[in-house]
């Protein structure tokens, strides 16, 4: 499946991921070869577009990360963007059948997969949540419709509606309502009739079944390799019948994938669950984090960067230290250094990082600063003013007193939260001027 996208994708991203630095003009140049390859798996050209739009903003504002090539980090950004194009609100699997006899409403064109797909739905309802379920054919015109339903059922044990001959389609719907509620069926799944394209009398057909059925979900069965069609009949299904989600087949052939990209964006609908042959096994859930995975054929950079992305928070603490060297130290400084001990494990933790911080890690631990002392001073902190914050020396007893009543703790506390305020500012400025060769500098480099 998106073999083609896929290969025009890794095309640009491996000429992207292969350069050092990028310039905003390589981003665009590289989006513009995306933006064609959409295009060419029939991904709708508003959805394109918008795609593009996002993928670009979140290039350009985003700051490098540190041991990732900009190349790799838009990759990654791509591939999140994929995600959230794709991502539905809930679990796709989660089908709406807790009430039995729950019914499942399956609609789409003939040829579409409409059949199979019921079967295989039935036969995962059965194995994998234990279900009863029942299956019913609706399609009248065409016998043979219904006998494949009746033999595909006995292949995976799952009972079918006896076919009687004469009767409609919502007459065949109110009996296997009946007999699913009489014979303790918690699912009952009606397969109706398809046409070549879609007219009047069978959306007419369709909507009386449903207004007989009341189902719970109503699942559209749409063949994945046709794109844009796909799309446009999902919307059409949706705004005649109400659809509840998509089932995309084929998805296993190497065609365009497109319609997966649209699908969620244009109709609003998500892809509930897709088929992947023609065995009553190839169904599965539809999983956004791993068809990008499969579009893009890019899973080891995109985890690359995740982990690169986790660093980010320990840069940060690097350049609050840059600045406590020069001695701009204020208590805003203090208190987020605090929460990102917090963060990464208490002060101890973090002293450890820090080639040469060994002894001041020790003193630490000697002062008895665990994560307790730690939040009491932060909030300390937080009971400050502005100016008090930027400007320590303010702080005279009237203040403290408020400052102090205001956390909840004594004056006591709060000297102490200061002397060490005072005393990381004289140690890091002392450290800082040892000149080049000191080692605190050495280390932030
Ligand atoms: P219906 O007319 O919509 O009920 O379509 P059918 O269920 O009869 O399917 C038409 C053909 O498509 C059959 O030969 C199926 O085996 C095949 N088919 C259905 N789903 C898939 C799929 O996910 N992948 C592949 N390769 N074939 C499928």
């Amino acid at each position: 499946m998106f073999e083609n996208l896929s290969e025009r994708l890794s095309g640009v991203f491996d000429r992207l991921t292969r350069q050092g630095a990028l310039s905003e003009e390589d981003v665009k140049t590289a989006l513009r070869e995306v933006r064609v390859a959409l295009l060419e798996a029939d991904v709708s050209l508003p959805v394109a577009r918008d795609f593009i739009k996002a993928v670009q903003d979140k290039a350009t504002g985003q700051a490098v990360t540190k041991s990732v090539t900009p190349g790799q980090q838009v990759v990654k950004i791509v591939h999140d963007a994929l995600v959230g194009v794709l991502k539905g609100d809930g679990d796709p699997g989660a089908l709406k059948i807790d009430n039995p006899p729950a019914p499942i409403l399956m609609v789409g064109l003939q040829g579409g997969g409409k059949t199979t797909t019921t079967a295989k739905l039935a036969k995962r309802l059965k194995e994998r949540e234990g279900k009863r379920v029942l299956m019913a054919s609706l399609d009248v015109n065409r016998p043979a419709a219904m006998e494949q339903l009746a033999i595909l059922g006995v292949q995976i044990g799952v009972d079918t509606l006896p076919i009687v001959k004469g009767e409609d389609p919502v007459q065949i719907a109110k009996r296997a309502k009946t007999q699913a509620a009489l014979g303790g069926y918690d699912v009952y799944m009606l397969d109706t009739a398809g046409r070549l394209s879609i007219d009047e009398e069978l959306m007419e057909q369709v909507k009386a079944v449903r207004d007989v059925a009341n189902p719970r979900e109503t699942l559209l069965v749409v063949d994945g390799l046709t794109g844009q069609d796909a799309v446009h009949t999902a919307e059409n299904f949706d705004a005649r019948i109400g659809i509840t989600g998509v089932v995309l087949t084929r998805m296993d052939g190497d065609g365009r994938g497109g319609a997966a990209l649209s699908m969620r964006a244009v109709t609003g609908k998500p892809i509930r669950f897709v088929g992947l042959g023609e065995k009553m096994d190839a169904l599965e859930t539809f999983e956004p984090e791993r068809i990008a995975g499969r579009i893009l054929g890019m899973g080891d950079i995109v985890a690359l960067v995740e982990k690169a992305q986790e660093t980010i928070e320990a840069e940060q603490a690097e350049k609050m230290m840059k600045r406590m060297i020069k001695g701009q130290f204020s208590m805003n400084d203090l208190r987020m250094q605090l929460e990102q001990m917090l963060k990464m494990g208490g002060m101890q933790g973090m002293m450890g990082m820090m080639p040469g911080m060994g002894k001041m890690a020790k003193q630490v631990e000697e002062a008895g600063l665990d994560d307790k002392v730690i939040k009491r001073q932060i909030a300390l902190i937080q009971s400050m003013t502005k100016k008090e914050r930027a400007n320590p020396a303010l702080l005279q007893a009237s203040r403290k007193k408020r400052i102090a009543a205001g956390a909840g703790l004594d004056v006591s506390e709060l000297n102490k939260l200061l002397k060490m305020h005072r005393q990381m500012g004289d140690m890091m400025k002392k450290l800082g001027k040892m000149g080049k060769g000191g080692m605190l500098k050495q280390a932030m480099k």
